[in-house]
Order: C-alpha cells, then sequence, then structure tokens
C-alpha cells in the first residue's frame, strides 16, 4: 500500500489544490467554507472549488448540481478566508462526445475561472460503464479487451480536447482506476501512440493537465497520469499544469499535494498555472 499521508500544517505552503469537491457536488461532503481554515492551515495559496456537472442520466450525479447553490457556497467561503487564500470557480464536468451541445448549454450564462474536463463514461453499442466506480466496469470490461477499453476511453479524451470545452483534463489516464483489475497493470508504453497523440492535441490546442493525487489513495496507487504520461508531456513541450487532491472530505484535503508537487518538478516544471474567468492568468512557482 502506497504510505502518502495527509499533510500536516504547513506543509503546502505556496501550492495551489485545483480540484476540491463541496456539496455542491453529489458525492461531496464539505461545505466550501468549512474548508478554508484548515486550508490556511496547510499554508494554500489557492483553493479551486471543481464540482461534478453530470448531465447523463446513467450518472448517479446527474441533476444534482445547482449553480445558484454552488455560488452560494462560494461566497460562503470567500467570506471566511477574507483575502487569506485565492479562491477560484471552476466546474468538473464529465465529458460525452455524444453531448458536446447539452455542455454547451449548461456553461451559457455561467462564469467560473477554468473548468476541467473528465471522461468518466465509455460506452459503445454494446454497453456503457462509468470508469470511475467500481461495479459497472466489472461487466463492461469482461466483455471486451484490454485494447478497446482503453481505445475508447483515449477516444472519448481526445474529443474533449478537441471539443474547446474545456481548460484542463481532470485526470488523464482515469480509466487506469479499475481497468487494471481486469487486465493487469497499466503501462502506458502499451498505449503510446494514442496517448502521445492525446497529448499533442492537448499541447495545440493550450488544454492543460492536472497532477490528481487522489489515485495514491486509489488501486493504481500512483497518481493520474502516470508518471511516464507526464514525462512524455514535459518532453514535447507541455507546460499548462495543475495540482489536485480531488477531496470530497476534510482528511483528503491537499492530500498528495506536496508528492505531486515534488513529482512535477522532477519531470522539469517550475511551476503550475493560474486560471481565473477561464484564462491562464500566471504561475505560482512550485516550491523547493
Ligand atoms: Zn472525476
Ligand atoms: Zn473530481
Amino acid at each position: 500500500m502506497t504510505t502518502i499521508q495527509s499533510p500536516q500544517a504547513g506543509q503546502c505552503r505556496g501550492l495551489a489544490d485545483y480540484h476540491v469537491h463541496t456539496i455542491a457536488s453529489v458525492d461531496g461532503r464539505v461545505a466550501a467554507a468549512d474548508y478554508i481554515e484548515p486550508a490556511v492551515g496547510l499554508g494554500l495559496t489557492e483553493i479551486g472549488f471543481a464540482d461534478h456537472v453530470d448531465l447523463d442520466p446513467r450518472d448517479p450525479g446527474c441533476g444534482y448540481f445547482d449553480y445558484a447553490r454552488y455560488r452560494r457556497e462560494v461566497a460562503a467561503a470567500e467570506a471566511v478566508a477574507a483575502g487569506r487564500l485565492t479562491i477560484r470557480t471552476a466546474f468538473e464536468i464529465t465529458y460525452q462526445s455524444s453531448r458536446e451541445e447539452e455542455i454547451r448549454r449548461f456553461l451559457t450564462g455561467k462564469e467560473v475561472d477554468y473548468c476541467l474536463g473528465s471522461a468518466h463514461l465509455i460506452e459503445d453499442t454494446g454497453g456503457w460503464c462509468n470508469v470511475s466506480e467500481p461495479e459497472t466496469p466489472v461487466v463492461y470490461y469482461a466483455a471486451r479487451d484490454k485494447r478497446t477499453v482503453y481505445s475508447q476511453y483515449w477516444a472519448e479524451i481526445r474529443a474533449a480536447i478537441a471539443s474547446g470545452l474545456f481548460d484542463l483534463l481532470a485526470h488523464l489516464d482515469l480509466v487506469k482506476r479499475y481497468a487494471i483489475r481486469a487486465y493487469g497493470p497499466f503501462r502506458p508504453d502499451e498505449f503510446a501512440d494514442e496517448i502521445r497523440d492525446v497529448l499533442w492535441l492537448a499541447i495545440d490546442k493550450g488544454v492543460g493537465l492536472e497532477i490528481n493525487a487522489s489515485g495514491w489513495r486509489q488501486p493504481p496507487e500512483e497518481p493520474y497520469p502516470a508518471l511516464t504520461i507526464l514525462r512524455w508531456y514535459r518532453e514535447m513541450g507541455g507546460e499548462i499544469l495543475t495540482l489536485g487532491s480531488d477531496v470530497h472530505w476534510l482528511p483528503h484535503l491537499c492530500y498528495g499535494l506536496p508528492e505531486a508537487a515534488a513529482l512535477a518538478r522532477e519531470v522539469g516544471f517550475k511551476a503550475v498555472a493560474r486560471f481565473a474567468q477561464r484564462r491562464l492568468v500566471g504561475w505560482l512557482d512550485l516550491p523547493g
């Protein structure tokens, strides 16, 4: 098992956690305002509330997100923060190539600092599954080989980038979360062409990646994306990177963030990107 512990006071000084879920997410358990004192104690410079937006009726979170309620959550957090850290607003939208127009309609008239694109659902004429939860993939993966499943996933990621809907891609290789149970360890080299194609497109379109630390506390026991993919992204000229804990309850706030920052430095990143009003507005130097 992974040995990463939740960080202690001061251990996230100068960092930004750009993937934080509040009770405005169907699976979030913490009011936005309740994150603030712990975040200040950890030393965070920025916190990004990126709540789930799910538009597919098969998704248990479908219809849950309420934009007005989300804005109230953020306003309450801002009152507590009183300028002690910067609060960013965001959506984590489940992308499906079949629902691009719905996503576009959802975004109309709503303001956030950045949009995370996630491929949580994959499907074909024979069925569908949610790659981020344990149940539906069991049957789906059993009926398909490894290459089919991974290729469906990369195709969806590619379409998400091409859609122009997103500033950042969340947990780039999330499919490995439960696919490793069906097919064995995830090795990026086996999908090098498809993954590199995805990375080229992301770089070309100016869509960034996050290091999502939740993988360390999940079956892969490594971040999303894998270190190899992060290294490829950097070698290919990728620059836009953020860090996120994907926290849904307080003990996971900033979980893995210091380790993610160290990985970013290891592969050559000097800073992470800062977003405001759907634009990259600057950089936050990685400590160390
Ligand atoms: Zn997600
Ligand atoms: Zn998330």
